[in-house]
């Protein structure tokens, strides 16, 4: 069942900081009739209305995932939002990785497609378990922390 025109709710947001700087804030509505998300990354700044949202994942093929770069030298840590469906590959430029492209495994953890193990400078969390909460990327791993109670997505990823 897919709605005409979805009634979005908002969900929350992740704020991304780095140490005491917030980078930018990512966001999550749901739809109240057929659950569909649409998702956001906004910069920090006047920014419009629609500006950063990243579209709308209808039905449980796909998810948002929040992907945490680790920053080096004058290449900043970042949080993006990334849309992926299980079995995908996704791609990811990071520090210290030699090849971009990941896989998003069944339960929606990641590993390298070359030798199929974890990234050593990206982390994935899901988007939505994730929201009224905060990501500091000043240290590495990132510290993690939302104020959700786990749902049932609670293990599917590597968070906190
Ligand atoms: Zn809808």
């Amino acid at each position: 069942m897919s709605c005409k025109v979805h009634d979005f709710l908002y969900v929350g947001a992740l704020n991304v900081f780095n140490d005491q700087e917030l980078l930018k804030v990512l966001e999550a509505w749901k739809c109240r009739a057929c659950g569909a998300v649409l998702a956001g990354e906004r910069p920090m700044g006047p920014i419009t209305s629609s500006e950063g949202l990243m579209g709308v994942i209808e039905g449980g093929e796909e998810r948002w995932l929040a992907v945490a770069r680790k920053g080096s030298g004058s290449i900043p840590p970042d949080v993006i939002v990334v849309r992926a469906r299980r079995g995908q590959e996704i791609s990811v430029e990071a520090v210290d990785e030699e090849d971009s492209r990941l896989l998003v495994r069944d339960d929606w953890s990641v590993v390298r497609v070359t030798d199929g193990e974890p990234p050593r400078t990206v982390v994935v969390y899901d988007l939505l378990s994730q929201l009224k909460g905060y990501i500091d990327l000043s240290t590495w791993p990132p510290k993690a922390f939302t104020l959700q109670r786990r749902s049932p997505v609670q293990g599917d990823l590597k968070t906190i």
